[in-house]
């Protein structure tokens, strides 16, 4: 799919469908002609040449009809960006058009007939990248700021457009660079077996770069959660009011998501926002015993579940359970609670059968314990706000998190490498095969960044693109 800069490419860069408004893309060598030979601006009874555009500045807007001689197709506005200044950094001309198919499909095809070639998903992004405006991590972040569905994600996302992960990757990149150079010097000179690499220097740069790889490779957790929405299990014994429960939970906090335009019930059925954050809850079918073939296959899910989970709501009946029987519940999955640095929220439902709360709850189970009615929606509030709390809790607002598996690899590998440098310099290993080693880590953080590319790594990011972007 890789790019074949030189040709012309366009798309509708708007949402499929009909709109008040469409907007076509086009970026390449030839947007100024074929406009030229379709483009009658308005006070003028001919097409407006290429000479003329070319002469007009960048970052305007042009009044008009588009068409072929004899049949106007649409009245239209033209905005030139000139080649640097441009997304792609070509010459780029986007065509407001009124947004019915018809005529977005008549002008796509007015194109074609022109020599220009429909873009592949991501084109735009891609040459964007190729050009130099911004590197690799930045490119993936556009998509992922057109995905963002949450204040978060979305806080995230610029983080990244902006250089974020980019900027920490390059300032350790090049600071690698420079010991390389030296220590590749010194190669040069293997028989006077001088160092010009300062080894103490390199040793307090590996320090560096192990502690920052670590952090960024630790904020994938929180930055995946993000991003995807945090995986919130509801687990307890059958009948308990798992169902009921989730059901409240999301019509209250509803009416809020549905306000946001798009959005249908099906899509948004287990996800909601709340405080800015993405909740995904996964309604499990239970923890008990049981001999039943099918049902222990539903109990295997739900460990899987569980597992995978950022946040388990346990559910009991506060009406029949007693502290003991919930301690021994929950006890199967503590382990994975304190391992995983999970959290576990105890919720003891069905409070509108108790004449009075139960007392001492707390002193016997070490988990936060919530008593709601379910049925009645009392205390649902409770669950929200613990909700937050737990995530914010992470401390997250100004680090830079990575979000993004194909970086996590990339910052374990050059995790890997940095080890094994260290291990080199401690066994006193020969320039060329520290080189090596160094060039390895180098690689991986190339990757992140785009300094070091393959048609496989560029074909899977930007094949996940919208056409258009
Ligand atoms: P699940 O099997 O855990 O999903 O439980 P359900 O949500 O299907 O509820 C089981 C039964 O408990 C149903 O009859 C519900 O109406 C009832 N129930 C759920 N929540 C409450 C509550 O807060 N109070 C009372 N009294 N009954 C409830």
């Amino acid at each position: 799919m890789l790019t074949k800069t030189g040709d012309t490419i366009c798309a509708v860069s708007t949402a499929p469908g009909t709109g008040a408004v469409a907007i076509i893309r086009i970026s390449g060598p030839a947007a100024l002609e074929v406009i030229g030979d379709i483009f009658t601006k308005s006070g003028q009874t001919e097409k407006i040449n290429a000479n003329r555009l070319s002469a007009l500045p960048s970052h305007t807007v042009h009044h008009g009809t588009i068409g072929e001689p004899g049949k106007i197709l649409d009245d239209v506005l033209v905005t030139l960006f000139r080649a640097p200044h441009s997304y792609t950094g070509e010459e780029v001309i986007e065509i407001s058009v009124h947004g019915s198919l018809y005529i977005q499909q008549q002008v796509i095809h007015l194109l074609m007939n022109k020599g220009i070639r429909l873009a592949q998903p991501g084109e735009f992004t891609l040459r964007a990248f190729m050009n130099g405006k911004f590197d690799l991590s930045q490119a993936e972040a556009v998509a992922d700021l057109i995905a963002a569905g949450s204040s978060t994600s979305h806080d995230m996302a610029i983080n990244q457009l902006r250089g974020g992960v980019s900027k920490i990757i390059a300032g350790l990149r090049k600071k690698l660079i420079d010991f390389t150079s030296l220590i590749e010097l010194e190669l040069d000179f293997s028989e006077e077996h001088v160092e010009f690499a300062s080894r103490p220097d390199l040793v307090s740069l590996l320090n560096e770069m192990d502690e920052e790889l670590t952090r960024l490779i630790h904020s994938f957790a929180i930055g995946n959660a993000i991003k995807q929405g945090i995986q919130v299990a509801i687990t307890g014994k059958p009948n308990v009011g798992k169902s009921t429960l989730l059901n409240t939970i999301l019509n209250e906090e509803r009416a809020i998501v549905s306000e946001i335009p798009g959005t249908t019930r099906d899509a948004i059925e287990d996800t909601i926002v709340l405080g800015g954050y993405r909740f995904r809850f996964i309604d499990t079918a239970g923890l008990h015993d049981t001999d039943d073939v099918i049902e222990t296959l539903g109990i295997e899910r739900t460990r899987d579940k569980i597992r995978e989970a950022s946040i388990i709501l346990y559910i009991f009946d506060a009406s029949s359970e007693s502290w003991q029987d919930v301690a021994e519940a929950i006890e199967e999955f503590s382990d994975w609670v304190s391992v995983d640095n999970k959290k576990l929220i105890l919720i003891g439902n069905k409070t509108d059968m108790l004449s009075e709360l139960p007392h001492g709850f707390k002193d016997f189970v070490e988990h936060e314990t919530i008593f709601v009615s379910a049925k009645r929606k009392e205390n649902i509030d409770l669950i929200a706000e613990s909700l937050l709390r737990t995530v914010k809790s992470e401390n997250i607002t100004d680090a830079t998190l990575v979000s993004s598996t194909r970086h996590l690899q990339a910052l374990q590998q050059a995790h890997t490498s940095v080890q094994t440098i260290r291990k080199g310099l401690a066994d006193s290993l020969s320039p060329d095969l520290l080189t090596i080693d160094i060039r390895n880590a180098l690689y991986y953080l190339g990757e992140i960044t785009g300094e070091i590319t393959t048609d496989e790594i560029l074909g899977n990011i930007f094949s996940r693109f919208c056409i258009g972007k």
